[in-house]
């Protein structure tokens, strides 16, 4: 016989563990399993950690406005307790960007960096476990039987009341897998497709003013996920449906604990949204990431400003001396031309807003910047709901990143807490 748990989750994530600690505090003597397929938990709570307190950063606004953001945000601080960073010279950086077009929004911000977004995320699993939730590791959710409310798992089949999917980013292909033997109809519209920049922080002095500063520009430019200190470019692997790898870049940084290597990195990525005939918008991304690939020899791109600005290469011979000052923090990289891998409408939006981000604060397009390209965030997969719950099936909801109703830790946290308060209702 199949074990039987009032509420399955899979994936420890922030979505996955917003739900499991609501669904605690309401049912203290319901029984909670939480599957990953990952040995450590818990999903990206360990990338950098900086978590947004603000609406609109991270929720999704097809199904967030700034009333229902507010509410569970604050569900949100009272459990993850941050403390909030202090910013400073503001208005002259908002007013500079006012002029040109750009706002610069100003959001509630804490910054635990990798190593203390890794001691939370032990932190909140180890009090799920004392709280008597069971959390099993390195265990793949691999499908579902929904006629027998059924979890099939690498390792067994689960009986669940409510069962909450929670795969974040890494898992869209699962994702998309299940909803269409599921049958639930999504829809996978929209990317975000750009470049991380990583310049001297005497370039880009704003962050010691504010740690992560967002600014919008013209064309649905925005920066993204900034990180100084001991910042650092990494590279991800993501695959797509038929098993073709590509990379994504990506950032983060290290709590102040360790020495700062006198680096920032910060994404530029452009909003981008198909209609018809397109059929995926994710499919799309994922065959510029392969192309980047195929152009760096296995590897994502990277060139510096100075060779871009005169339209040449940049080369590994020539890329660390004189002006090009510092050494890249992603070695795995190949120099190259960028210009030549990202779409050229991409490519001229995001090139604006690099030189109207370089007017708001002079220095930031220094000929030694590097750009590395490609840096792409996959937000399709949006099922249609049959409530606001988030609930997708008759007791199966799907949340988070992976399902498109997040796009960062707090809204992930959130999307938790809402769909809990489905399976409650639904239970009534
Ligand atoms: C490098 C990087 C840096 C980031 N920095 C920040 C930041 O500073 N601030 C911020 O707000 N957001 C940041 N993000 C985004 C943030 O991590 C996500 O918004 C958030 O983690 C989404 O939460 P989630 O619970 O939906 O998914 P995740 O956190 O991705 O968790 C999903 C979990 O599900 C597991 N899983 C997937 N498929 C299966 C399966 N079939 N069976 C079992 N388990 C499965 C995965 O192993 C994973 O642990 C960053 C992301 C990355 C990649």
């Amino acid at each position: 016989m199949a074990e039987h748990f009032n509420l399955v989750i899979v994936g420890t994530g922030p979505a996955g563990l917003g739900a499991a600690f609501a669904f605690r505090e309401a049912r203290p003597a319901g029984s909670i399993l939480l599957i990953d397929k990952s040995s450590l938990s818990t999903g990206g709570l360990c990338n950098d950690c900086k978590m947004n307190f603000t609406f609109p950063i991270g929720f999704p606004m097809e199904y967030w406005d700034r009333l229902a953001a507010d509410k569970y945000l604050g569900f949100v601080c009272a459990r993850l307790q941050p403390q909030i960073l202090s910013k400073n010279n503001l208005g002259i950086y908002a007013n500079r960007a006012q002029k040109l077009g750009v706002e610069l929004l100003e959001v509630r911000q804490s910054h635990l960096g990798t190593d203390g977004g890794v001691a939370l995320a032990r932190a909140m699993t180890e009090e799920l476990v004392r709280a008597g939730a069971t959390v099993c590791l390195g265990e793949t959710a691999l499908d579902v039987r929904e006629v027998d409310h059924l979890l099939i798992t690498d390792r067994r089949e689960i009986n669940f009341g409510s069962l909450v999917i929670a795969p974040g980013r890494k898992g869209f292909a699962f994702l998309q897998q299940l909803m269409d033997r599921l049958k639930v109809p999504y829809v996978d519209n929209v990317v975000d497709i750009g470049l991380r920049l990583e310049a001297r922080e005497d370039n880009y002095p704003i962050v010691r003013d504010y740690y992560d500063p967002k600014f919008h520009f013209p064309q649905k430019v925005r920066t993204f996920c900034t990180n100084s200190g001991r910042a650092f470019v990494v590279k991800e692997r993501y695959e797509d449906a038929d098993g073709r790898a590509y990379f994504s870049v990506n950032g983060h940084a290290f709590s102040k604990r360790g020495q700062a290597n006198g680096l920032v990195n910060f994404a530029l990525l452009k909003t981008v949204r198909f209609t018809e005939p397109l059929a995926s918008g994710q499919e799309f991304a994922q065959m510029l990431g392969q192309q980047a690939m195929l152009m760096g020899g296995g590897q994502p791109l990277m060139q510096r400003v100075g060779d871009f600005r005169l339209g040449k290469r940049s080369k590994a011979e020539s890329f660390n001396e004189d002006l090009y000052d510092f050494v890249p923090t992603l070695a795995a990289c190949t120099p190259g031309d960028i210009a030549l891998a990202m779409p050229s409408k991409i490519l001229r939006a995001i090139w604006r807003s690099m030189k109207l981000l370089d007017t708001i604060i002079p220095g930031v397009l220094h000929p030694s910047t590097i750009m590395y390209y490609p840096e792409i965030k996959l937000y399709g997969n949006r099922p249609r709901f049959i409530d606001s719950s988030f609930q997708a099936r008759p007791g199966i909801w799907m949340i988070g990143d992976g399902a498109g109703t997040s796009r960062g830790i707090t809204a992930a946290w959130a999307s938790g807490i809402r769909a809990v308060e489905g399976i409650l209702a639904a239970a009534r």
